[in-house]
């Protein structure tokens, strides 16, 4: 009882911090007091029993008062405030016997009134300080075991108000003792709780890993013990990739299963090298501390997410993506390693899905340029900066246009021309896209509405323009709204935005095929080609990315492939279009091979939406009969 209690540092902590606010309140009693006492009984007792004894007593009590003035605005660890609740439990009985002795000393000079002002002086002096250290239990114990001989002392007394001041200040000290021991008792379960409240505040419910608020304070304490020590540090950010499917297919217990044993794993990857939190559904934080070989870390977490996972309902096999961010100066803050880390990942699942990659000088410039194209794409007037050209897409047996392509051009305000390549993955990072495709999908109607009825319009979606029912409603309505004919309109997407989310995606077409559009997936062979996708989405096109048309006149192995993916769409009943057709002998060996449908520089680059009608006359007058084509490059 008489020791600080070690195995509960927050309770420590808590006793001190309130002992901070309490005691200058103690020793601010104790001067005021004895000055009143000394002044009662000065000239009435020896100087040596007031003025000299009440000079120490104050020199004693302002050093202490400002000690635990200071203290109250230093944060302490629990071994600190330990010591000192050690070092007070100490004090409190030598303080509570020097007043004693100095009470009693002086209650024996003077009257009758005097005496009993010593008396008094000394049982409200105890009392109050009692008060003052209800958090110590030790050291209001104690000043209790001094309060009894006191009792006893003036007890004994031969004057008859003074023994019936004792049996008062035995009373009243006897039911403060009492009411110090419930309110302990109680302050302590409160503690107790409060530690309980804010560890669940912490944790991860599911997993039992520490949550996203406890990923940013601890991030938050290693970078400051960085910017303090100079003492390294990596912020790493890692996605599932593959999760939603489990839980789609398996169930979401089949998925809490799993995020279990990926916290599981995690744990195991990141003993003795650092921290582990789970910062959202199936996203993790980690912290490597030290100058840990990142890379090497990266690679065993990846392999060891990518093990099968043996649930009650059958296997499953996920991912893991990750990113890593070290620190490097001061100037890289806690929030600066999230971004980076973030996109890192970010990189990652572009580029490397399943692997681990680390922040770059390239990545930074990368990141830069980004915010640049991020905050000017914030503040651009979508209906004036952007706008549509219009590529053709060419059935080159028939030698007719088929269709055109939409194709996004921003001229900035701030930056000039900025190409969809460097904006789009902006727009989609910075959840503008969706605002941009309404804007650019109602033009691109408004357009099509204006052509021959045979002619289709192919407009780009983005992954994030159909993740949600909600998008996908507002495409039909506003293809409603345009009055152009769903049988005329081709969605295309690519297969980089179908994996995020194979079943929501398939969903997603789904629906829009309900409406009667087209759905093609675009560049086709760039990105994880699975047959099993091709034939599992309601699909109408196959378009083969133009790297593959680069090099077909040259290279036997990019000629097989173009062979192979038309005789795919063959057996699948699909169209088959080849992108990036831009000399004859492409086109002719293209025809050769068996593909009809074309588009490139050789028909013709990208329009303004002026031009069409003069192109489609061209092509008119060329055929005569129908809108036919002749090469333009
Ligand atoms: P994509 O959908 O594969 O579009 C074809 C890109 O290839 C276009 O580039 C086009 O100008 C270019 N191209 C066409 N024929 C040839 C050729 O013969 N040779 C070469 N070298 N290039 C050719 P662009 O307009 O810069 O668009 C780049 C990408 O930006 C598009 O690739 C598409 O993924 C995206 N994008 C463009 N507009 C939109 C849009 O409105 N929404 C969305 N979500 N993405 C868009
Ligand atoms: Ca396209
Ligand atoms: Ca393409």
């Amino acid at each position: 009882m008489f020791a600080a209690n070690r195995e509960e540092p927050q309770l420590v902590v808590a006793q001190a911090r309130a002992l901070a606010k309490q005691v200058p309140i103690l020793y601010a009693i104790l001067s005021i007091d004895a000055v009143a006492v000394s002044y009662t009984h000065y000239r009435v007792a020896p100087d040596w029993l007031t003025i000299y004894p009440l000079s120490i007593l104050l020199v004693a009590c302002a050093v202490r008062m400002l000690i635990w003035i200071r203290r109250s605005r230093e944060p302490a660890d629990a071994e600190t405030c330990a010591r000192r609740l050690r070092s007070t439990t100490r004090i409190a009985p030598v303080l509570g016997v020097a007043f004693a002795l100095w009470a009693i000393f002086l209650s024996r000079h003077g009257d009758a009134t005097t005496q009993m002002h010593a008396a008094y002086f000394l049982n409200i002096t105890m009392v109050a300080c009692v008060f003052c250290l209800l958090h110590l239990r030790s050291a209001a114990v104690l000043l209790g075991l001094i309060a009894i001989p006191i009792t006893i002392y003036f007890g004994l007394s031969e004057n008859h108000i003074v023994q019936a001041t004792a049996i008062n200040f035995a009373t009243v000290f006897g039911v403060l003792m009492f009411m110090q021991s419930t309110f302990y008792r109680d302050f302590r379960s409160l503690v107790r709780l409060s530690g309980e409240n804010a560890r669940l505040a912490n944790i991860d419910a599911l997993t039992g890993l520490p949550n996203r608020r406890s990923f940013f304070s601890e991030l938050k304490i290693q970078s400051d013990e960085a910017v303090a020590s100079g003492s390294a540090f990596t912020v790493g950010m890692i996605d599932l990739d593959g999760f939603k499917p489990v839980n789609d297919t398996y169930g979401h217990g089949a998925g809490d299963e799993v995020l279990r044993e990926v916290a599981r794993r995690l744990e195991l990857a990141m003993r003795e090298v650092g921290w582990i939190a789970r910062i959202g559904g199936d996203e993790f934080g980690l912290i490597i501390k030290g100058e840990a070989n990142v890379a090497a870390v990266g690679r065993a977490i990846c392999v060891a997410l990518q093990q099968p996972y043996l649930l009650r309902e059958g296997t499953a096999q996920i991912g893991a993506s990750l990113g890593f961010a070290s620190y490097t100066d001061r100037s890289d803050t806690a929030e600066i390693l999230v971004e980076r880390a973030d996109y890192a990942l970010y990189f990652a699942k572009a580029n490397h899905r399943g692997t681990a990659v680390a922040f770059t000088e390239e990545h930074a410039s990368r990141l830069r340029s980004e915010s640049k194209i991020e905050q000017a794409l914030r503040d651009a007037e979508f209906g004036t900066e952007f706008g549509l050209v219009y590529q053709p897409i060419i059935d080159a047996r028939a030698g007719r246009v088929v269709a055109f392509e939409a194709l996004a051009r921003w001229n900035s305000m701030r930056l000039g021309p900025v190409s969809p390549a460097e904006f789009i993955p902006v727009a989609e990072r910075a959840g503008l896209i969706h605002c941009l495709t309404r804007a650019l999908l109602d033009k691109a109607l408004g357009t099509a509405r204006n052509w021959p009825t045979e002619i289709q319009i192919a407009f780009n979606l983005s992954a994030y323009d159909i993740d949600t029912p909600e998008k996908v409603s507002m495409i039909s309505d506003l293809i409603v709204k345009s009055g152009v004919s769903p049988e005329r309109i081709i969605f295309e997407v690519t297969e980089t935005a179908l994996m995020r989310d194979f079943a929501d995606a398939g969903r997603a077409l789904t629906a829009l095929k309900d409406l009667g559009v087209s759905i093609a997936l675009d560049d086709f062979g760039t990105g994880f080609s699975s047959l099993s996708y091709v034939h599992r989405l309601p699909l109408d096109k196959l378009k083969v990315d133009r790297s593959f048309t680069a090099d077909l006149c040259e290279d036997a192995a990019c000629r097989n492939i173009v062979q192979s993916i038309i005789g795919l769409c063959r057996n699948l009943n699909l169209t088959c279009v080849v992108e990036g057709v831009e000399t004859s002998e492409q086109m002719l060996l293209l025809g050769a091979l068996g593909c009809t449908n074309m588009q490139g520089y050789l028909f013709h680059k990208p329009m303004a939406e002026a031009e069409i009608a003069a192109f489609l006359a061209a092509q008119n007058g060329c055929a005569g009969d129908g809108p036919t084509v002749s090469t333009a490059a």
